[in-house]
């Protein structure tokens, strides 16, 4: 099997993507995420993208264009990380590196997928 283009994550993105998911439950939190050289280094935040509802993706339909940017993060406040119908729609409409995280927002509790909402392996490095 050939190497996705976006392949891997840091460990330490994980770690921020965890603590932001816990210290904005039971809200949403989500990013849009960058990468080089295959591998997700920083999160880039968006006003207005903390919300107390499902919507909270939607700050993502109106990202800048900005071809670093490789998808998007968010998590959910219970304990699936199975992307919902509004989750294949944002997937499908950019990037092709999404994940999301779920409760207890530890390390095994995040899921990448690709832009169809298949999961995809992402290593941490
Ligand atoms: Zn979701």
């Amino acid at each position: 099997m050939s190497r996705r283009k976006v392949w891997g994550i840091e460990r330490e993105i994980l770690e921020m993507i965890n603590q932001a998911a816990r210290e904005t439950y039971p809200r949403e939190f989500v990013a849009a995420m960058r990468a080089e050289g295959g591998i997700i280094y920083e999160l880039v935040l968006l006003p207005g993208s903390i919300s107390s509802d499902y919507s909270a993706t939607f700050p993502l339909f109106n990202l800048p264009i900005d071809f670093s940017v490789v998808g998007s993060v968010h998590s959910h406040p219970g304990p699936s990380n199975q992307p919902s119908g509004e989750d294949l729609h944002l997937f499908g409409s950019f990037g092709s590196t999404h994940i999301i995280t779920c409760l207890p927002y530890d390390m095994r509790s995040w899921r990448c997928y690709d832009r169809s909402g298949r999961p995809v392996e992402l290593e941490v490095v």
